[in-house]
């Protein structure tokens, strides 16, 4: 069998990358390795349920307050307006997703992408059966790499593939308590705490009858598993059963470029995609994905490599900007304690509240009125130059 796309890797962007070809009447194959579920906390803003039609039917839990948590314990709810974010479990979404671009006509493989190889006839994927443990060859136009953070095939094709910078975030799957004075199964809590984390945050989400509770951090030699303990504690979970334990890297910085200039382009955490600041990827793979699938598609159409580039470009146009100020909110608010402490304290602005969410739900930098945006520029340089307290709102 031969393809017009081979895309390697089944998670969402994967998955939503042959849906899409498959539903433009390509020849697609979806190849994943299978028996892992992707540690994650499976927060998805409603833009992501909007536009990649997510079932109600996935959403384990609907979260409408976010709580907010300062290293001196102060906290700040936020409650979100006018819906919600829906909370998926991985091992049924991504299963929901590799279900669905086979139905929309992807041929479904299962089995470990080996490498890629160039001869006279064209390019082929080699990957290994899982079922016969055979190796086998596919032919193929053109490939999408959607294998994830630390990608084979990016590391393989595409320049800077393989220096992806990354935080390793862990996570504890947890048997979710009754709702009680510290855990309401409709609230995420954020943590920013340099005990929990000195350089990104830790989290309790609720699923429903199961909870992740986790951290992550880019910082060599901590202990991932004692801060989790930590944060367990603190929350109010240390009795609870744990179900699973896991750990993944969360890459830091998309890549420069996408494509190998010839036949390759990537798509999602391989990519280098995931938002500053929050770590939210699932959203901005299933982009990725779809922008892969349309470049994958004016390059077949073509027969122009150079139109692989439309991926990348396509995918910055909308959020170039977002990532820029979540970088820099990063870089300026999770370096230390005091800063945790100013940041957790413009939170309790409700026009930061609003612009953030918004940001977050709909995936739209909204224009707030001129006023609000002079307020929160003042009360960020007050806080950022030290000319007022770190508890000062
Ligand atoms: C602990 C943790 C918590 C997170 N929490 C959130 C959150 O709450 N919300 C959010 O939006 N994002 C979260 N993220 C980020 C999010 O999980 C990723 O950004 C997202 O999964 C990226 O999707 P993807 O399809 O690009 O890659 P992945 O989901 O990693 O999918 C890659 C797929 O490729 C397959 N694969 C890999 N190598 C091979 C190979 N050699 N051969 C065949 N198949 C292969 C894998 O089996 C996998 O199915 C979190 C990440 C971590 C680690």
């Amino acid at each position: 069998m031969s393809y017009d796309v081979f895309v390697v890797g089944g998670g969402p962007s994967g998955a939503t990358a042959a849906e899409d070809l498959a539903r433009a009447g390509k020849r697609v194959a979806l190849l994943d390795r299978a028996g892992r579920i992707k540690p994650c906390g499976g927060a998805v803003p409603p833009r992501a349920i909007k536009d990649f039609a997510i079932p109600d039917a996935l959403i384990v839990a609907k979260v409408d307050v976010a709580r907010m948590i300062s290293p001196t314990g102060r906290s700040v709810d936020i409650h979100i307006e006018n819906g919600y974010v829906g909370m998926v479990d991985r091992e049924h979404f991504d299963e929901f997703l590799r279900v669905r671009a086979a139905g929309a006509g992807a041929d479904r493989l299962t089995g470990t992408y080996l490498r890629i190889e160039r001869d006279a006839a064209g390019t082929h994927v080699v990957w290994r059966d899982k079922a016969s443990g055979n190796e086998v060859r596919s032919l193929t136009r053109l490939i999408i790499g959607a294998d994830g953070a630390r990608s084979v095939v990016a590391r393989d094709e595409v320049p800077g593939g393989d220096t992806i910078p990354y935080v390793i975030a862990y996570h504890e799957i947890i048997k979710a308590p009754a709702a009680n004075k510290d855990y309401d199964p409709n609230r995420c809590d954020v943590i920013y705490d340099g005990r929990i984390s000195p350089d990104f945050y830790g989290w309790v989400f609720p699923h429903g009858d199961q909870a992740s509770v986790g951290m992550g951090t880019g910082v060599d030699g901590v202990d991932l598993k004692q801060a989790t303990a930590a944060l367990r504690a603190s929350s109010g979970l240390t009795g609870c059963e744990t179900i699973r334990k896991e750990g993944a890297p969360i890459p830091l910085k998309p890549l420069d470029r996408w494509d190998n200039g010839r036949d390759v382009v990537l798509a999602g955490d391989a990519a280098g995609v995931v938002a500053p600041s929050s770590g939210e990827g699932i959203y901005y793979a299933m982009l990725g994905g779809r922008v892969a699938a349309t470049a994958a598609q004016a390059c077949l159409a073509s027969g122009k490599a150079r139109d692989l580039k439309l991926a990348r470009k396509l995918f910055m146009k909308d959020n170039k900007t977002v990532f820029k100020v979540l970088r820099s909110m990063q870089d300026a608010y999770y370096k230390s304690d005091e800063r945790r402490e100013r940041f957790v304290s413009l939170c309790h602005d409700v026009d930061v509240q609003k612009l953030t969410f918004e940001a977050y739900m709909n995936k739209k930098l909204v224009a707030a009125r001129p006023l609000a945006h002079l307020k929160i520029g003042v009360k960020n340089v007050a806080h950022l130059m030290g000319w007022v307290k770190p508890s000062w709102v």
